[in-house]
């Protein structure tokens, strides 16, 4: 159970003063919750700041630089009517004048808000206008009082569509006043070291930063919090080890035929990266250990077809084996690889997701039960409690960062002590194997399949966007499809860029019916439906976002675009070029940008057209990320942590691996009352399946 004390932050957001029902939803897309906490709220982290602290005069004031300026109000000249001219409002101090811009507001809004002859505070930036001052819709405008409020340091977050940064930060206000008091899990010598506030301080501290240092990832109190998000993380997989050395494995050997059948089966030979694979996950399931495996591969290169081999190792064995991924999508395209091959090996396979619904899902419930389903291939679907194997003895996770662990625990549960294969397209880099899998064994697939041509990969100013276009009509003429990728509709927070349904509607114009969309916020089977047509090529350019990133196959696109490719991380573009060059064609990555770039975004194009390799890449990405720009734009943090960015933090997870053995050796199920601390950490940084495994043990 829960410790009450957490209650507070373990409550849904709609609990909180100020945020009701209709804000629920664009708080779950921000949090990426259903029903988002005040938790989730909480570990929201900035993803910037905004220094009020700069109180020059008008004169003084840097153009383009944030400021806070007193001023006096001298005069108003509203927008005439029916024109789309601005709401001018004069204002001045002893040094010089400025001009307050407003757009579409109501006049008499802004003339009390800025009442003639009164002193206001002004925050924002100036800019030189027809060589006058300006300021376009200052962030705050201020009186004494205001003033008074006003916070030094202000912290930025990433925000949805239908959320501002007001909003978010008035609820980060009601949020912080429910944090209780924690026990200290952080051992005392670590504490004392490096002078980190404790749980609610530090919290306080990153929302409402008095210094720079306080929202900062290097700064004391979110180094804080990821060390104790890494140190659960470490206990949760100490924990998740001593249970499966607890209760051992099975060894699951056959005789090799249907493993032969299905290679027989095979329009190729195995790469020999996808030998070596096959070969150690094969002595994994032969052993009466228990497997854990993690296979990396960049897509295509042939995951797949490994573990259909694995799972035929424990099919003819007289077993069963189950394949999870994370969306309709990809777990269709997976059951297309493996059907005719299973079937001609003559292995039992179905497909579960949340589609199969009454006679037709019973009946695969029925030959699952009864084994004559050999794998069953699916979505979350798999773990509902209804879903019964026969002898499950091999649970493959495909994209597994998109599962959580207990997610992944509920499926292997599923059999008697199943081994278990975890399958990931994001390489990761060798450094942080350890920090997120602990001593898991893992295997690389970096060999490419024989015949696939390199992807040309060039940058393009989005200047010269008519360029593009008739690249994109060129590859159209000549049989080809292409991808056109934008931002994500849901972060609109810069307005300027590329809108998916926008870009969608002006290819239209230009290419007519052949031309589709597909979005996050299309329901399941209206992407489905998209993707499948692009697929057939009834469809031949695919306007999306990066809902296409991963798994995708579509051999006969040949064009990628991806507009606004400095707003990707460097890992991500990799993944999305991943979605071309995958027939025998030649084809060509156009990485669409908005000059001037940033050195950081340089680097990363650079990276991208000099190399195709995923492991160097996130190794260069994790390099990247570490050199900063991660301020400012959003930088998603790395699976399966909230509050740790690995590009910062990870020399922590070192003294965090070190600090969870201690705990684990003194005191192995955290039974004894010092343990309490631990505990909670683990309640609160949602490790809840690492709870159950001790209650179970
Ligand atoms: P991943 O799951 O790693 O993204 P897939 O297993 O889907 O990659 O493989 C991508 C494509 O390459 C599939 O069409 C598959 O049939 C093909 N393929 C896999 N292994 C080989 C190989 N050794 N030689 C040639 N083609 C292969
Ligand atoms: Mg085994």
């Amino acid at each position: 159970m829960r410790p009450a004390l957490l209650d507070p932050l373990f409550a849904p957001l709609t609990t909180l003063k100020g945020i009701g029902p209709k804000m629920e939803r664009p708080f779950a897309r921000l949090l990426g919750r259903e029903v988002p906490r005040v938790v989730d709220l909480l570990f929201h982290m900035p993803s910037g700041f905004v220094d009020r602290r700069a109180r020059p005069t008008i004169a003084g004031a840097l153009p383009e630089t944030d400021v806070t300026l007193e001023v006096r109000v001298d005069g108003h000249h509203p927008a005439p009517p029916g024109r789309r001219a601005p709401h001018r409002t004069f204002v001045s101090d002893a040094t010089g004048d400025l001009v307050v811009v407003h757009f579409n507001i109501e006049a008499s809004f802004i003339e009390r808000m800025l009442p003639v002859g009164a002193t206001r505070w002004l925050c924002g930036r100036i800019s030189l206008y027809d060589g006058m001052r300006q300021m376009t819709h200052p962030d705050r405008i201020l009186d004494a009082a205001g003033l008074a409020k006003l916070a030094p340091i202000e912290p930025v977050y990433p925000l949805v569509e239908g959320l501002g940064g007001g909003q978010v930060r008035r609820a980060m206000e009601a949020a912080l006043a429910r944090v209780p008091d924690l026990p200290e899990a952080i051992p005392g010598e670590i504490l004392a070291n490096e002078r980190w506030p404790d749980f609610k301080a530090a919290l306080h501290r990153l929302h409402r930063p008095a210094d720079l240092a306080d929202v900062e990832p290097m700064g004391a109190p979110w180094r804080r919090l990821a060390f104790q998000e890494f140190l659960a993380h470490q206990v949760t997989l100490g924990l998740v080890r001593a249970q499966q050395i607890e209760v051992g494995g099975r060894s699951s050997s056959g005789d090799g035929r249907l493993m032969e059948a299905v290679r027989a089966a095979l329009p190729f030979s195995l790469t020999l990266a996808q030998e070596t694979a096959f070969s150690d996950i094969r002595a994994d399931i032969a052993s009466d250990k228990r497997m854990l495996r993690l296979l990396q591969g960049d897509v295509g290169s042939g995951k797949t077809v490994v573990a259909l081999l694995a799972a035929a190792c424990v099919i003819e064995a007289g077993r069963q084996a189950a394949l999870m991924a994370p969306t309709e999508v990809l777990a269709r395209q997976h059951y297309e690889t493996i059907a005719p091959l299973a079937a001609a090996a003559g292995i039992g396979t179905a497909i579960l997701t949340g589609r199969e619904k009454g006679r037709a899902r019973q009946a695969i419930l029925d030959d699952l039960a009864a084994g004559r389903i050999g794998l069953l291939v699916g979505t979350h679907a798999l773990i509902q409690p209804d879903v019964v194997f026969a002898d499950l003895a091999l649970a493959i996770v495909d994209e597994q960062h998109r599962f959580g662990v207990e997610q992944r625990l509920t499926l292997s549960r599923k059999g008697e002590s199943a081994d278990m294969l975890l399958m990931t397209a994001t390489p990761i880099p060798r450094t942080l194997v350890l920090t997120l899998f602990g001593d898991m064994a893992s295997s690389e697939l970096r060999e490419k399949p024989p015949g696939r041509q390199p992807v040309d990969t060039r940058s393009i100013s989005l200047e010269r966007l008519d360029e593009v276009s008739d690249a994109v009509g060129r590859a159209l003429a000549g049989g080809a499809q292409a991808y056109w990728i934008c931002p994500l509709v849901e972060e609109s927070d810069t307005s300027d860029l590329a809108d998916a349904t926008e870009r969608h509607a002006v290819l239209k114009a230009r290419f007519g019916p052949r031309v589709d969309l597909v979005h996050g916020r299309m329901s399941g089977t209206e992407k489905d439906g998209a993707m499948a047509r692009f697929s057939s090529g009834e469809t031949r350019i695919l306007v999306a976002t990066t809902v296409v990133e991963v798994g995708v196959n579509v051999p006969n696109a040949t064009l990628m675009v991806i507009e606004h490719a400095e707003r990707f991380g460097l890992a991500q573009l990799h993944q999305l070029r991943g979605r071309v060059g995958r027939g025998d064609k030649p084809s060509t990555c156009l990485l669409l940008y908005r000059g001037p770039l940033g050195e950081t975004a340089k680097a990363r194009l650079a990276m991208l057209r000099s190399s195709e390799d995923g492991f160097a890449i996130a190794e260069e990405d994790l390099r990247l990320r570490g050199e900063g720009d991660v301020l400012g734009t959003r930088q998603s943090g790395f699976p399966g942590f909230d509050v740790a960015r690995l590009e910062f933090h990870s020399p922590q997870v070192a003294a965090a691996r070190e600090a969870s053995a201690h705990l684990l050796a003194r005191d192995p199920h955290l039974s004894a009352p010092g343990s309490e601390a631990v505990r909670t950490l683990l309640y609160l940084h949602g490790r809840d399946a690492a709870m159950r495994l001790l209650s179970a043990g």
